[in-house]
């Protein structure tokens, strides 16, 4: 790290510290953020009644009614966020996590140039339930990883929005890699499909980059259960290699 970076660094840590002392002094948990009690929020004037949230809601808090408007039931709802990943018109939102607020954080990540102004920039977007918690103890035992990754945590890998690809890709990034739980029979996603789901939506992505002539395999998902903290410095390392391997991002610099 040159030095301006390894003081954005420390700002930045010391700012979560702050953030883990606030939460303890209410006795909630930053991650998973159990002091959030905000439901989802629907703009129902942008609403084009696709029902794709309707239908991806793992827990059926979703009603709609004759002409597929969603009708949210409360008591019913995990607040997973799985519905605001699902939705291509980006209406749903949180008071404190949304489309909106993910995208201002990965336009904030400095983007280098070139290998001299500081080499190549990946996003990670790390699952909080079981991925981030992961990533805190690799790092307690003080695994190392390079300095090339900026971690987001999301609610669930359910909750991502294929915008915030598509606005990390255009910003210049040089890959996305996300981490979450593992999906299928011996499930682990606390949202129950929240994984599988996003998986499937990578699909989507991977077609789009390679119409932009991007490649696909710039963007992956990885399964990690909280016990293999160890595997993650070496899942990191092979990403960024394999990124190296394709060279910076065509759209740097547009
Ligand atoms: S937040 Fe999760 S549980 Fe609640 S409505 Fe959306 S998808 Fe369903
Ligand atoms: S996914 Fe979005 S646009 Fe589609 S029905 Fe749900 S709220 Fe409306």
């Amino acid at each position: 790290m040159s030095m301006s970076t390894a003081k954005d660094d420390a700002a930045g840590a010391a700012l979560k510290s702050i953030q883990c002392l606030e939460s303890i002094n209410r006795g909630v948990a930053v991650h998973p953020r159990s002091g959030d009690p905000g439901y989802p929020k629907f703009n129902m004037v942008r609403c084009t009644q696709c029902k794709r949230c309707t239908e991806e809601c793992p827990f059926g808090a979703l009603d709609d009614d004759e002409k597929g408007t969603p009708e949210p039931n409360t008591t019913r709802c995990r607040r997973c966020g799985t519905c605001m990943g699902a939705c291509p018109e980006r209406v749903i939102s949180f008071d404190d996590y949304s489309v909106s607020m993910l995208n201002e954080m990965i336009g904030s990540i400095q983007v280098p140039e070139d290998e001299e102004e500081g080499g190549y920039r990946m996003l990670v977007l790390v699952c909080e339930n079981d991925a981030y918690p992961a990533l805190d103890m690799a790092a307690m035992r003080k695994n190392k990883w390079s300095s090339y990754v900026r971690f987001i945590p999301i609610r669930c890998l359910g909750s991502v929005n294929t915008q915030w690809i598509a606005e990390a890709m255009s910003k210049g990034l040089d890959g996305v890699l996300l981490l979450g739980c593992k999906y299928g029979d011996d499930y682990q996603c606390h949202f129950i499909k929240g994984s599988e789901l996003c998986n499937k939506r990578m699909d989507n992505i991977g077609e789009t980059l390679e119409r932009l002539q991007v490649e696909a395999e710039r963007v992956q998902q990885k399964q990690i259960s909280i016990d293999e903290y160890d595997k993650i410095p070496k899942m990191i390392d092979d990403f960024i290699e394999q990124i190296e391997g394709f060279g910076p991002n065509p759209y740097k610099g547009f």
